[in-house]
């Protein structure tokens, strides 16, 4: 008989964000009359620049002309993309890496998933908490993390990210293996230094450890001090990969394309992880369309550049308004300055979810509740900076009106 895979069976629950969008949808249809304001799932909502619609719209007109037609493309990515990620993203910061070493994919979501195909299932996991429950989740999936007690993970590491620490995680003082890092951060908002993230590439190199850095909102860095690459670090290239995405960098949260760095410098044993990547995409995915990565590449386009970068500066803006306007009612609120989230204290000691409720039922504003993302996030909750600046205004003269 086949047998399943009993790890998922170990999953706590739904997925935190189906949740949210399943009580915010049953309240509103319970409340036909009420406009619900979403500060909640990290979508963007200004739509594609004008130089990426004209790039997609040119390899559309191509596809249907038999000089122009692309069938399947190399699983890695198409070189004109590669080798302009590395011009633009890495070369002009002073990073060294080769188009080879860079992969191209429908998204950062499924390469922070699929990952761990070229870990053993023995590795000890360490993970921010809160943090993206993708990370948390694939590595239950792959009977890394144990079993689920008590709201934790019997097998993993927890790096608590606490307003006393400043919401940065502390070294392991066990082992880690794998660490996964995600700065700018999400759910918090916070970013580390260069100075903050360099003893975590020493500790690293001398534990043999791999860090997973996710920079998907590396484009919101406003800190001069803040390092958009992990690779801006001594000594990176051979400890750590880092994935980088186009869905909050250009609106492209669904026209999907993301890519990930696994630098040749990065062995394990003696045997490149770049090899297993490679090996592991080449088998198991089979590349991203033609006409995504044209959008792509016109993203460093001077004026695609220019046009994308307005609409991150219209959510800074956003995450701006959102910060100080919390703080003028009263909360406690933190991020928002390099990242596109707001980690906002609940007021009074609530819980999590019973503020998530209140201010869903009484300001009728939908957050994510703090601790989804893990139990140091109980006592959160997470405002988004990616609606429009209306409903951003709208939402928060509706939460200084709440009664607290
Ligand atoms: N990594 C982090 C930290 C995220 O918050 C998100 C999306 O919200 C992703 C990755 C997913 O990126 P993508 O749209 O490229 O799959």
């Amino acid at each position: 008989m086949a047998k399943i895979n009993d790890n998922y069976l170990k999953l706590p629950g739904s997925y935190l964000f189906s949740t949210v969008a399943k009580k915010s949808s049953e309240f509103a249809a319970a409340n036909p009359d009420k406009e619900i304001i979403k500060m909640s799932i990290g979508d963007v909502t200004i739509p594609l620049a004008p130089a990426v619609i004209e790039a997609m719209h040119k390899a559309v007109d191509e596809m249907g002309t038999p000089e122009g037609f692309h069938g399947y493309g190399p699983e890695q990515g198409y070189d004109f993309l590669r080798s302009k990620i590395v011009e633009k993203d890495y070369r002009a910061r002073g990073i060294d890496l080769e188009p080879d070493e860079i992969f191209v994919s429908d998204g950062a979501k499924s390469d922070c998933g699929n990952i761990g195909d070229i870990f053993s299932v023995d590795n000890t996991v360490a993970v921010c908490d809160p943090v993206y429950p993708v990370y948390v989740d694939t590595n239950a999936m792959a009977g890394r993390a144990g079993d689920f007690i008590d709201d934790k993970w019997s097998k993993l590491i927890y790096m608590p990210c606490l307003e006393e620490n400043g919401f940065l995680p502390e070294l392991p003082k066990e082992k880690a293996d794998i660490i996964y890092l995600c700065f700018p951060n999400n759910p918090i908002g916070v970013a580390m230094t260069k100075e903050q993230l360099r003893p975590w590439i020493e500790y690293a190199k001398e534990n043999g450890s791999v860090i997973l850095y996710d920079s998907a909102y590396e484009a919101f860095i406003t800190d001069p001090e803040v390092p958009h690459s992990i690779y801006e670090i001594d000594g990176a290239k051979e400890v750590a990969i880092e994935f980088r995405s186009f869905s909050k960098t250009a609106g492209f949260t669904g026209t999907r394309c993301a890519y990930t760095v696994v630098p040749h410098e990065l062995k394990l044993g003696g045997t490149e992880l770049n090899a297993l990547w490679n090996r592991r995409q080449c088998t198991k995915f089979n590349g991203v369309p033609y006409i995504i990565q044209k959008a792509a590449e016109a993203v460093y386009s001077d004026e695609g550049h220019k046009q994308t970068r307005e609409a991150i500066e219209y959510y800074l803006e956003n995450a701006r308004i959102i910060r100080e306007s919390l703080t003028e009612a009263g909360f406690t609120a933190y991020g928002g300055v390099n990242a596109p989230y707001i980690w906002a204290k609940t007021p009074n000691g609530m819980k999590s979810w019973d503020f998530f409720d209140k201010l869903l039922e009484e300001a009728n504003v939908v957050t994510t509740p703090g601790s989804g993302f893990g139990p140091s996030g109980e006592g959160y909750v997470r405002f988004t900076a990616f609606s429009t600046r209306e409903n951003t205004l709208k939402a928060m003269e509706k939460i200084k009106n709440l009664n607290l």
